[in-house]
């Protein structure tokens, strides 16, 4: 008995779990380059609770139906039907064939289920690619859309129909070998209408089981390099959401710090004695942003929901918060390019501000909170466009003139308008 195979199985298993556990363990390290975050912690059941509703449940997706059933039956269907991978790679390791087959009528019920679910993930995935192709619904035709997002989004529609075709066809070709109590229901009718002869069958199944596998891992790894990558961290995104009522902004850990230090009031132990030349008011690149905002940036799924909501997108401005998140998710990895390239970041001349995001786009938001609303999975693109724009404003004193005016008035008349306190009264007039 030739181990040849089992062996070039053992080397791609290990080869593909290799290149994922140090592709996630580069992205672990992208995000800590954000900053910390205050997260309250003692609401774990909270927390726990929000990721079961939203990224397991997909309790935000059923908002708009048709787009959350068919994602929900691809989402629900691609985790069961990999419940098969476990027997998969019990064979490929060991060299036995449908090691659980004894398990009789049970077997037959599993196997059936994944077929029907394999079918509606192919339907589901075809009505996506319609949408997004055909269809030309408006928010997957945004600039920033084209080129490679398009392409990963559709790439990821054919992987699905071609792993799930790869599944049915493998347990086609195999269907007169095994006696199952409960027959293949595809895979039974594919069978049928093979053109095969039975002895070329063994063949053809072996071809289908090693291509199934093969293009599970490749999909796998694939996942680092695409906006799917939500399937994995929408879990953290949704635990770690921010819980406050939304209007609420964050205060400024940087101010609070140069205030004790002018008082001389900082604790010891605080981590407050940063000298104030390290300290930044704001964001003017990743590296100012916290980890949870990185983390948002690496888990959007570019699916424009927040852009479709967007006062300021639906009267013309230029500002689209899916836009500000995958710039933010571009400029993260262009920073993580950068250490893999030299051991440490080496300065690039660039920055989030200004080499992605326009001072024009930050400006034109109303900090309405519409688009954290309307995500499905608990990102906040304002919290960015927020500390950006203090930035501009505590940093690069960079303010919008008529920002600068009413600042001016609060400071020296308390109140917004241009009219002296002494005149309160008139101003009714
Ligand atoms: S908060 Fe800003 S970016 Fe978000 S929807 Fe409102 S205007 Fe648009
Ligand atoms: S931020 Fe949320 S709503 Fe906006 S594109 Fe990303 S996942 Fe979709």
């Amino acid at each position: 008995m030739s181990y040849i195979p089992n062996i070039i199985f053992l080397i791609l298993l290990i080869g593909s779990i290799g290149l994922f556990v140090s592709n996630l363990l580069k992205i672990r390290r992208n995000i800590n380059l954000g900053k910390g975050e205050t997260l309250e912690v003692n609401n774990s059941g909270k927390r726990f609770k929000n990721m079961m509703r939203v990224a397991f449940g997909q309790g935000k997706m059923i908002s708009r139906p048709v787009a959350g059933i068919l994602h929900f039956i691809v989402y629900i269907s691609f985790i069961i039907i990999n419940i098969e991978l476990v027997e998969i790679i019990i064979d490929g390791i060991f060299g036995t064939h449908r090691v659980f087959l004894p398990m009789g009528k049970l077997y037959g019920i599993l196997i059936g289920s994944f077929e029907i679910l394999a079918l509606l993930v192919i339907v589901s995935v075809s009505i996506f690619w319609v949408r997004r192709n055909v269809l030309k619904i408006k928010r997957f035709l945004e600039n920033k859309m084209m080129g490679w997002p398009k392409l990963d989004a559709n790439l990821i529609l054919y992987f699905e129909i071609i792993l799930m075709f790869l599944f049915l066809f493998m347990n086609a070709a195999d269907a007169p070998f095994q006696e199952m109590e409960i027959g293949n229901p595809i895979s039974g009718m594919i069978y049928n209408n093979l053109l095969v002869d039975i002895d070329n069958l063994h063949v053809l199944e072996r071809i289908f089981w090693w291509s199934h596998i093969i293009g599970i891992f490749i999909f796998m790894n694939y996942l680092f390099y695409s906006k799917h990558l939500h399937i994995f961290l929408a879990f953290p995104n949704t635990y770690y959401a921010k819980m406050e009522e939304k209007g609420k902004l964050n205060n400024m850990k940087s101010v609070l710090n140069e205030v004790k230090l002018m008082l001389g009031t900082q604790d010891n132990d605080s981590g407050l004695n940063e000298s104030s030349e390290n300290i930044v008011f704001g964001a003017s690149d990743v590296t100012d942003l916290s980890w949870l905002q990185l983390l948002n940036a690496y888990t959007c799924t570019e699916c424009g929901r927040c852009t479709e909501a967007c006062p300021a997108n639906m009267t013309g401005k230029k500002l689209s918060p899916r836009k500000i998140m995958m710039d933010t998710r571009d400029r993260i990895e262009e920073v993580g390019r950068n250490i893999d390239k030299n051991g440490s970041f080496i300065p690039d001349n660039k920055k989030l501000l200004g080499d992605y995001i326009s001072n024009e786009e930050l400006w034109a938001c109303t900090s309405c909170n519409a688009c954290v609303q309307e995500c499905p999975i608990d990102i906040d693109p304002l919290s960015i466009i927020m500390d950006l724009r203090r930035y501009l404003v505590m940093e690069n004193s960079s303010a919008p003139i008529q920002l600068n005016n009413m600042m001016n008035n609060i400071e020296n008349n308390g109140a917004p308008w241009p009219y002296s306190q002494m005149d309160r009264l008139n101003w009714k007039n």
